[in-house]
């Protein structure tokens, strides 16, 4: 794997990530100014609004761990699984330059995520 490749694919995903974020912001924004009487619209926008903001929070948290993948190339333990210590899949790190687990532990931790939601939502019910 070439570690400069990664950094600059990390770098350019940075870049990307912080235009879409300042570009749904402007949405927000701009959603709330179209705000008028017609209750309608009213509705419309604030539907905009919230997607946007869901948007802008989905792509921050990727620019997180794009930023932390930066990171742990400067500090050399980049590609390591910040769970178990092996290295993460090459394959897997040319997907997602910013992949923070290996294979296994990814899919440990989505499965308990779901189990969280899905215990969440037992308790609701
Ligand atoms: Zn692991």
């Amino acid at each position: 794997m070439d570690i400069q490749e990664q950094r600059t694919r990390l770098l350019a995903k940075e870049q990307e990530l912080a235009e879409e974020i300042a570009r749904w912001k402007q949405e927000g924004r701009d959603s709330r100014v179209a705000e008028v009487e017609d209750p309608i619209d009213t509705v419309i926008s604030s539907e905009s609004q919230a997607v946007a903001l869901e948007e802008a929070t989905r792509a921050s948290d990727t620019l997180a761990e794009v930023r932390d993948a930066l990171r742990r190339i400067d500090e050399g333990s980049y590609g390591t699984c910040l769970d178990c210590g092996e290295p993460i899949e090459e394959s897997r790190l040319n997907a997602v330059p910013w992949a923070q687990y290996c294979l296994r532990d990814q899919e440990k931790r989505d499965g308990a995520s779901e189990q969280a939601r899905n215990s969440q939502l037992g308790t609701a019910l």
